[in-house]
Order: C-alpha cells, then structure tokens, then sequence
C-alpha cells in the first residue's frame, strides 16, 4: 500500500477489524454479538415517526431527550451522562479525554481488541496484564502505580463477569485516575457499576445499545459517570463533532430505553438460550466457560478453532475467532441467536467433532 500521503502519525497504525458482515450469501450470523431479536415495535415506530421533514435541521447537540429518559433509567442525572455514535466512538472520546501522555493505562491482555488501538491512535502508553490460565482477572495487579485503568465487565471475549466488590476495589486502589468499565454485555449478567458513580468521581462506566436493545445498526453508546468527568468528554466531543447521535438514531435510543418490558422479555430469551446451549456444547465435550454475556467462549480438546470455524462457515454458520493472543486461538466466541440458530449450531457441532 502506498503511504506516501500518510500522516506519519499512522504510518504504523494497526486498526481493529471488525466482524465480517457478508453480503454473497445468508449465515446463521453468529459472529458479532448482535441481538438475534428486532428492536422493539416501539423503536420502530419511534424512527418512523422522526423520518419526516425535521430531518433537514441539525440534531440536538446535547441529545437531552435521550439524556433524561437514560438518567430515569439509572436514576442519575443528566450532567452525569454522554451520549455518542456508538460505544467504540464513546471509548475513543474517554481515552482521548480522560488518560494522559506519559502515563500508563492498563487492561488486561485478553478483552476487547479496540483498548489497544484507542492507545496507539492517541499516543498513549499501555500495558496489558495478562489473565489468569482460566482467564480471570488478577485484580492485585491492577491496585494503583498506573495512569488508569480499563475493565471490560463482564469481560470479552471470555464472558466472565467480576463482582461489584472487586471493581470496589480498583476504585478504591486507584482514587487518582480514571478507571473505565465497559459494561457492553452487563444487562445479560454482570453487577453493573452504576451504583458507585455518587461515590467514585474517577468512574466512568460506558454502555451501549448495540447488543442489549438489539439497535446495532443505529449506532447508539453512552458513557455514565461523576458530571467533572463527563464534561471533559464533552469538551472532546465539542472539538470533533457536535453532533454525533442523528435524529433517528436519538429517537430510537428514547424509545428503547423506556420499552423496558421488551428489553426483559428479550434478554430472558437470549440468556436462557445461552444456558441451554452451553449444556448441549458440553454434552458433545466443549469446554465451555459459564457465561454472563450474549456469547459464549469455547473450545474442544480434539479441534483447533481455526478447523471448527472453517467447518460452521462452510455448513452456513459463522462464529468469531482470534488469533491473539496464542492461547485463545482454538477457541471460539459464539453470539447466542434464536433458539433455532443454536440448534443448527449444535448440529453441526455434533457433526464436526464425530468427523
Ligand atoms: C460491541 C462492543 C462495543 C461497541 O459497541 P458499539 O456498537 O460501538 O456501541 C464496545 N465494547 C465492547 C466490549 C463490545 O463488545
């Protein structure tokens, strides 16, 4: 590829790859954690509702529509709350508003592939704290002498989710940096940080609408946290983009955020299929690790990753694999779909491991 045009700020950029998204033929999609259920009839007629003439003015610069019914939601206020196009742009503000030059944010080595190209993009040094043999958190190595700290909670790609008393903890080890928690994946599982927001003004807890409120497609994130450091999220977002939520995307976030029955009716579904398929991947001898997200992580003893994802790809199904770090590489995170999605992926499984 041909540089020569290149900021030398990115002449050795690593970007994250996305998900594939095929368009050549229909998979049973189970590779980016997308919600197997519509958004609700209510989002829908939210969007359109707002696809009328208004569309040719500016959106709110400040989404105070969507701001209110989330500070509802969470009982906090909305000074306390930033809402962006997604949560990947939301994380990138944070580390750009939040971490410092010269200073050492730490995550651990295996969670969320994005944290270490916000650090590279903005020139920030990192170090990764590498997880336990059964990929927990060594949250002793994560108790001060950093820059700040980022959690993915529960984490992924493993779908561990750590206990509130130990996010306790690095709060309280760490009261002069920023500490992150990406709850991406919390309403299926996890001890949300919410709750300690009052007491931790150092807290910053980001969300998204992607997986949860099944709106991947509208590009919906927010960030919670103390109203000092959200204001600095918001001098970031004023010095790049005034107005990143459009008015559908601000609309449908309103209306998914106050649909609440629809919200539990769906997660319920997702998180008993979640159960129900790891006891079927463990009866065909997956190693399967409990889950407290849409996904779940898995391996078997006898397969590589690389065989069993080529297997499902070939048979319709596609799944997500990473090849680092090494000692993930035969596994594979599996986004739970419709109960029908996950019978086909277990036959097929059963196929693949008999061959
Ligand atoms: C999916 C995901 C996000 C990003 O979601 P958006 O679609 O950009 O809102 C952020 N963090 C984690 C851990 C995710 O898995």
């Amino acid at each position: 590829m041909n540089k020569k045009f290149w900021s030398s700020r990115i002449q050795s950029l690593v970007p994250y790859t996305p998900g594939e998204q095929p368009k050549d033929r229909v998979f049973i999609k189970l590779n980016t954690n997308e919600n197997p259920y519509p958004p609700s009839p209510k989002v829908l007629q939210a969007i359109q509702e707002a696809a009328g003439d208004a569309l040719r003015l500016y959106p709110d610069p400040e989404a105070q529509s969507l701001r209110g019914a989330l500070a509802e939601y969470y009982g906090l206020t909305p000074e306390q709350i930033f809402c962006g196009n997604g949560s990947d742009e939301v994380l990138g503000l944070c580390f750009y508003a939040l971490f410092s030059p010269g200073r050492t944010v730490v995550f651990p080595d295996i969670t969320y592939s994005f944290y270490p190209v916000y650090t590279e993009l903005f020139g920030l040094d990192y170090q990764q704290i590498p997880l336990n043999e059964d990929f927990s958190l060594p949250v002793e190595k994560l108790l001060g002498g950093n820059g700040g700290v980022v959690v993915c909670n529960p984490n992924a790609p493993t779908g561990q989710a750590l206990p509130l008393a130990e996010i306790r903890r690095i709060l309280e080890a760490n009261r002069e940096v920023p500490v992150l928690v990406d709850e991406a994946y919390a309403e299926f599982g996890a001890q949300s940080a919410v709750p300690l927001i009052e007491e931790f003004p150092n807290l910053v807890v980001v969300r998204t609408m992607s997986k949860d409120r099944s709106l991947a497609g509208m590009r919906v994130g927010y960030a919670l946290g103390n109203a000092g450091l959200i204001a600095g999220i918001n001098c970031v977002k004023n010095s790049f983009n005034s107005y990143p939520l459009d008015r559908l995307a601000l609309a449908a976030g309103e209306a998914a955020i106050r649909d609440k029955e629809y919200f539990e009716e769906t997660r319920e579904k997702i998180m008993q299929t979640r159960e129900k398929t790891t006891k079927a991947l463990r009866e065909l001898g997956f190693l399967v690790h409990d889950s407290s997200a849409n996904f779940i992580f898995a391996r078997h003893p006898e397969k590589s990753g690389k065989e069993l994802q080529q297997g499902l790809r070939d048979r319709g199904i596609l799944v997500r694999r990473f090849d680092k770090p090494e000692r993930i590489q035969d596994h594979l995170r599996i986004s739970i779909g419709t109960a029908s999605d996950m019978e086909a992926l277990c036959q097929v499984c059963a196929e693949l491991v008999r061959d």
